[in-house]
């Protein structure tokens, strides 16, 4: 399945390639999207992610040519109505981000930023971006569309970019170019994820761990609610302004410096604080999703799947009550995916990503998880009226030249 899948969007690249620009490609890479196991609302605070690649990738075939810059089409903009869509990208270090950014801006701050981490080019190039990473639907093609980027500069260069390089250049072309104030977890896993592994990622050390998920009687099911609530813009700075206070409170500058030992003794000082009871719910989710996240990857390693599972929903619960960061499709997801619980192969689930609608993550048994799929679909369009859209993966492999 995930083969084929891959093999079907490699075909798609190379045709793509030949209708606009008359010849095969000589150059191939690939960067996968990524989902998140749990470590939700951890990033700022300089806590635990845990993210996995999924078998779902932006692939990148090119030619270098003897032009002094690169033209690049794209099959999907992310624009309705605009089928594909071309582009000319200067090959300088310091092009000047736009103010308004589109896709373009993520593949030129990419370019850019690779020029400036050492990396020349002695000619332009042509190439073509195809994808099967669904845009702007929480798995990341953003960062799958920067590190394939990134992966076509090294190749065509030769300039390798070693360890932490690779996925860091990447963060900056996204907050500088895309002007997206990103954490780095999606950067990490698309650069460095290993098939069969998910990783664990120290956002205060920037250091990534590979854990071993090799165990295939177990797949992640990725159940996309199909819902996207408008915000006003103001919730995410406010929970971070919320977890840096209690943090300051503390005496610490990250809640990844306080225990949750250390918290509960200083609830009765939060409390006081204006707005108390809020602060203190948010940086109970804060401390807490870190010890849940290490508790998970270490009873992942150990093939204990209760424990697992008990982390997934103590997550979704910290998220929907004290983070108050989920909404009643997405919880009606998770509901539906524990009342058919372990005994019918749903592992765990929880809701992933920055929240108020999105994904929701469902571990399951992999010879289950076309049945719990389909159940979790026929539910929720009758509880919710709306489609779910899903797919099922195991851990994927990061970026690659092909
Ligand atoms: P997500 O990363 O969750 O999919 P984002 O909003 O962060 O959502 O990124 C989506 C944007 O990234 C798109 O609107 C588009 O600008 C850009 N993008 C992603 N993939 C591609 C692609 N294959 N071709 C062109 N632009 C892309
Ligand atoms: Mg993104």
């Amino acid at each position: 399945m995930a083969d084929q899948l891959f093999d079907n969007l490699l075909a798609d690249a190379k045709e793509f390639f030949r209708e606009k620009f008359g010849a095969a490609p000589t150059v191939l890479v690939a960067a996968p999207g990524r989902v998140n196991l749990i470590g939700e609302h951890t990033d700022y605070n300089g806590g635990y992610v845990f993210p996995m690649a999924i078998e779902r990738y932006t692939i990148i075939a090119a030619t270098p040519t003897d032009s002094d810059k690169a033209t690049i089409w794209t099959k999907d903009c992310g624009k309705k109505m605009v089928p594909s869509a071309a582009g000319e990208f200067a090959l300088r270090a310091d092009v000047k981000p736009e103010e308004q950014p589109d896709w373009t801006s993520y593949v030129q701050g990419t370019i850019s930023c690779c020029l400036r981490k050492g990396a020349t080019l002695k000619s332009g190039f042509d190439a073509v971006i195809v994808s099967n990473v669904p845009l702007g639907g929480g798995l990341s093609s953003s960062a799958s569309l920067e590190v394939s980027v990134a992966t076509l500069i090294e190749e065509l260069s030769g300039h390798k970019f070693e360890g932490s390089e690779k996925p860091l250049l990447c963060v900056d072309a996204e907050h500088e170019y895309a002007r997206m104030p990103c954490g780095i977890m999606d950067q990490f896993i698309s650069a460095l994820g290993q098939k069969d592994c998910a990783m664990l990622l120290d956002c205060l050390t920037e250091k990534p761990e590979m854990v071993p998920m090799s165990d295939p009687t177990v797949s992640v099911l990725i159940t996309n609610s199909n819902v996207k609530h408008a915000l006003t813009g103001s919730e995410y700075p406010e929970r971070r302004a919320s977890c840096k206070a209690v943090a300051e409170a503390l005496g610490r500058k990250l809640l990844r410096e306080v225990s949750m030992d250390e918290l509960l003794a200083s609830k009765d000082k939060i409390l006081a604080m204006e707005n108390g009871e809020t602060l203190f719910k948010r940086a109970r989710h804060a401390v807490g999703e870190d010890v849940r996240t290490l508790k998970m990857k270490d009873a992942l390693v150990a093939g204990d799947w209760a424990t697992v599972g008990e982390q997934m929903r103590a997550s979704h619960d910290s998220l929907r009550d004290d983070y108050e960061v989920s909404c009643s499709e997405i919880d009606a997801l998770v509901e539906i995916a524990r009342s058919i619980g372990p005994d019918g192969g749903a592992i765990g689930s929880r809701i992933t990503g920055g929240g108020f609608g999105g994904c929701v993550v469902t571990l399951v048994k992999t010879d289950k998880a076309d049945e719990i799929a389909e159940k979790m679909a026929r539910e929720y369009k009758a509880r919710v009226g709306k489609d779910a859209t899903f797919f099922v993966t195991r851990p994927a492999q990061g970026a690659r030249v092909l």
